[in-house]
């Protein structure tokens, strides 16, 4: 790493007085003061702050205080913020309206684009958020095969469907809530919840439930209880199994979907899902997410089949525009980049955890990342609940102070972006050692 680009050092400090007088004003009109939980740092304590611009790698605070970002919206800004193409696609699209309730082209050329990408996607249909892509897929699924039951695995996070919130992660992992009560025994009686990475409790739910299971879904690569990828031929036996008894395979690629290579996590596994979804990155910042897959499964859909599914705004023409522009630049060179930098920030948090003997495991699925307190691999949601979360918190709050945004929990994957170049590595290198000391003098609570 060359030293001649150090940044002088900011006077960051605990209190952000303009996003606490925000944060009030948010709790009195919206529950816990956020429009999604995990943004409340209730994990790590704290108040959370506001932002008002972001440029390349880099947030600022309603406080004036500028961060490396290495949470990229949750993944959808892989070129960074404000990136000159997509902004200027966004105000072409707005400058010719912004929403018919018609078909228009621009939806038709993301989704030419994500079938391009990805090989077992033949249809796609798009829609607004990952929630609504899982949910519809769930419901074709049970359509096509005439089956109830769906099996996911604990730690698996598919977005707030009814069904699918039983031992999921990321917000309900961050809070270890048990249950979530509005969903009743009916919506979440026909979810079977497995162990991840376990083949062996699948093959015996299908024999415990012959003719009865309509699909598997699993997130092609685990992001949403920290990063746990798949066991070498773990996706291939989900698929394997299900094509056994006639049930189908649901990839949940929301997360990894054009983040993790050009197509995604199946450009990586080559296991070939019945049906996929998408969300994050092929938004390009704005509401779009997708699901698709199989021809002759995708039939079964409104208005060519019989399974009812709409939306207002799905296809809207700005979200549409984003999407495209941001797919267009991700070319291989713009993955080796993302891949590269990941690679870095890896190396130097495992130096400078290692430096301060801190027990940690850092686990990655290609340019996704997470630090895991436990020098334990992390297999399933039990490994990673097993961590010294209390460690992690006292490492984001000295990133934060130091100018470095973190996911506010340790069950959540870090992002970065093509734009994180010498200058923002360098500002995360000199922001770790204080970071691991203070991981190292953490007690629990
Ligand atoms: C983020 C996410 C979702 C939910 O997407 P939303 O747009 O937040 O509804 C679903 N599945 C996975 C794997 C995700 O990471």
């Amino acid at each position: 790493m060359e030293k001649a680009q150090v940044m002088p050092q900011r006077p960051y400090s605990y209190e952000a007085p303009v996003s606490q007088t925000l944060f009030e004003r948010a709790a009195a009109v919206t529950p816990g003061g956020v429009n999604s939980p995990v943004r409340a740092f209730r994990a790590v304590g704290g108040t959370p702050r506001f932002m008002v611009s972001g440029t390349g790698p880099y947030l600022t605070d309603a406080d004036g205080r500028e961060y490396v970002d290495l949470v990229c919206s949750w993944g959808p800004m892989i070129l960074g913020h404000s990136r000159p193409e997509v902004i200027a696609a966004v105000q072409e699209a707005v400058s010719r309206g912004t929403s018919f309730g018609t078909p228009g082209e621009g939806e038709v050329a993301l989704a030419e684009e994500m079938v391009a990408r990805v090989g077992p996607l033949e249809q796609v249909r798009l829609v607004s958020s990952g929630t609504e892509a899982t949910m519809s897929a769930i419901r074709l699924a049970r359509g096509f095969t005439g089956r109830a039951k769906v099996v996911k695995f604990a730690g698996c996070y598919h977005g707030h469907v009814d069904s699918l919130l039983a031992a999921a992660g990321s917000g309900l992992a961050t809070f270890a809530l048990p249950d979530t009560p509005g969903v009743t025994g009916a919506q979440a009686g026909d979810t079977i919840v497995l162990p991840y990475n376990d083949l062996d409790a699948v093959r015996t739910a299908f024999a415990a439930h012959p003719g009865e299971i309509a699909c598997v879904i699993t997130e092609a690569s685990p992001g949403n209880m920290g990063v746990v990828p798949p066991l070498p031929g773990f996706n291939q036996g989900l698929k394997d199994i299900t094509a056994e008894h006639g049930a189908l395979f649901v990839s949940d690629e929301v997360m990894t979907g054009f983040r993790t290579s050009r197509a995604g996590w199946y450009g990586i596994d080559g296991v070939v899902p019945d049906l996929m979804t998408f969300g994050k990155v092929m938004g390009g910042g704005f509401p779009a997410a997708a699901f698709g897959g199989r021809a002759d499964v995708m039939a079964y859909l409104a208005p060519a089949g019989p399974v009812y599914q709409a939306g207002t705004l799905s296809g809207n023409p700005v979200a549409t525009a984003a999407g495209l522009a941001q797919l267009r630049l991700l070319d291989d060179a713009a993955y080796e980049t993302v891949d590269a930098v990941s690679a870095r920030i890896q190396g130097l948090v495992t130096d400078a955890l290692t430096k301060e003997g801190v027990a940690h495991t850092v686990q990655n699925a290609s340019n996704m990342f997470s630090v895991f307190f436990t020098d334990t691999p992390v297999r399933n949601y039990e490994d990673a609940k097993a961590q010294e979360s209390y460690r992690f918190n006292a490492f984001f709050h000295s990133m934060l102070a130091q100018g470095v945004y973190l996911p506010p929990s340790s069950f959540e994957s870090w992002f970065v972006s093509t734009a994180h170049d010498d200058q923002a590595v360098q500002r995360i290198a000199d922001a770790l050692p204080a970071a691991a000391r203070a991981a190292a003098e953490a007690t629990a609570a």
